[in-house]
């Protein structure tokens, strides 16, 4: 069976766990701050604090920004639930957008119709590590003076005009989840670029109190100055973690081979009245997160992923837009946004993970390319 997704472990995560638990396995220790280093010193971002996952990240997000029943928040629709729960939970209403119609992104040319008195923040998806147009996007927030928060779940390492990705949002949001480009199996990481979010978010991050100046030796005594919740992870998770971000540019190298062997393999086939193929603005350098292709509707799509069962691959398609979800639809404001239902509909995600061979690939593109020539 050629499976859809294999995490990938670099040697090293039991030797640190190890570590781990002979130091301190609660938070916020050696391996916590050994991971925040990392990624402070790579990309420059000003202040990061490890979360349990992203969609934590991103419910701190919602509580820094002071989110209150009443605030609109716009959303991609194409993206997952946890874009848009974090917001929910706090009491806003989300105003969908649609995505743009060459790429699953949010398009962006869409947002200004949709903003109001109540909007209060815009959340993006870079979807498979994709950069959003970030010029346009900064331009529409400073105009009307609201908080950008990047859902950088997916974009560990993937840059906008050679900036990373993670740093244009007052606050950012990465995940390590199992089916990520690096993983702790659970895990996510919160960036904070807004100096007037950055004392709030470590206390947030730790009970509402202050016991990071306390640990730091800042203070004497911590205490309970504000909410927040348990968002810390334990010190095994960080070292996991840890073992990961130091094969962080093999893990990388690997995947865009991987990713570039899919495209050239395809290229030839891919039109109008095939498939469509992701495509890369000038200005983004993507993580080969995912490689999709597009079907021309979902019947073909629906087709297609059991022509590739047969054969022993698992392909998987993606997100049903969260304004046709069960929970959402009835919120949602009647609006159609014709490019998230196509990519509901008909995009198709192909495995992609360190262990696959050249073979592999050949294997998955030669069944599509004859799925295609005995469908015409
Ligand atoms: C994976 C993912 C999340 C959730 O990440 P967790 O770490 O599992 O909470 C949120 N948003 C997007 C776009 C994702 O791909």
């Amino acid at each position: 069976m050629l499976y859809f997704n294999k995490p990938y472990l670099t040697g090293n995560e039991i030797k640190y766990i190890q570590e781990a638990i002979i130091k301190q396995t609660s938070g916020n220790g050696f391996f916590t701050n050994k991971c925040h280093q990392y990624f402070q010193e790579k990309y420059g971002f000003k202040k990061v604090l490890l979360t349990t996952s992203c969609t934590d990240a991103l419910e701190m997000a919602a509580i820094l920004i002071n989110i209150h029943p009443g605030d609109e928040v716009i959303i991609p629709s194409y993206t997952y639930v946890s874009t848009a729960n974090p917001f929910v939970l706090r009491g806003a209403k989300i105003v969908f957008a649609d995505s743009s119609p060459n790429h699953p992104n949010i398009d962006v040319d869409s947002i200004e119709l949709l903003i109001s008195p109540r909007t209060k923040a815009l959340v993006i998806v870079h979807y498979a590590g994709m950069a959003c147009n970030m010029d346009k996007l900064n331009k529409i927030v400073e105009k009307y003076n609201i908080f950008l928060i990047e859902d950088a779940a997916q974009a560990i390492n993937s840059y906008y005009k050679n900036r990373p990705l993670g740093t244009f949002g007052n606050l950012s949001c990465f995940s390590f989840h199992e089916t990520k480009n690096i993983t702790s199996g659970e895990g996510g990481l919160l960036v904070i670029n807004d100096e007037k979010l950055l004392k709030r978010a470590e206390i947030i991050w730790d009970k509402g109190t202050t016991r990071a100046s306390f640990l730091r030796g800042e203070i004497d005594k911590y205490t309970w100055v504000d909410v927040g919740s348990s968002y810390s992870p334990s010190e095994m998770i960080a070292a996991f973690l840890l073992a990961q971000l130091e094969s962080l540019m093999d893990i990388q190298k690997r995947r865009n081979y991987l990713w570039e062997k899919y495209y050239c393999n395809l290229q030839s086939y891919s039109n109008n009245d095939s498939f469509g193929l992701p495509q890369i603005p000038k200005y983004a350098t993507h993580n080969a997160h995912i490689f999709y292709i597009t079907c021309k509707n979902a019947s073909t799509r629906n087709n297609l992923i059991h022509f590739l069962k047969e054969k022993n691959i698992q392909a998987s398609f993606h997100y049903l837009s969260l304004h046709k979800s069960k929970f959402y639809s009835e919120r949602h404001d009647c609006r159609i946004l014709v490019n998230a239902d196509f990519y509901t509909n008909c995009l198709l995600r192909l495995p992609l993970y360190i262990e696959l061979t050249d073979q592999e690939i050949n294997f998955v593109t030669d069944s599509i390319i004859e799925y295609y020539s005995l469908s015409n």
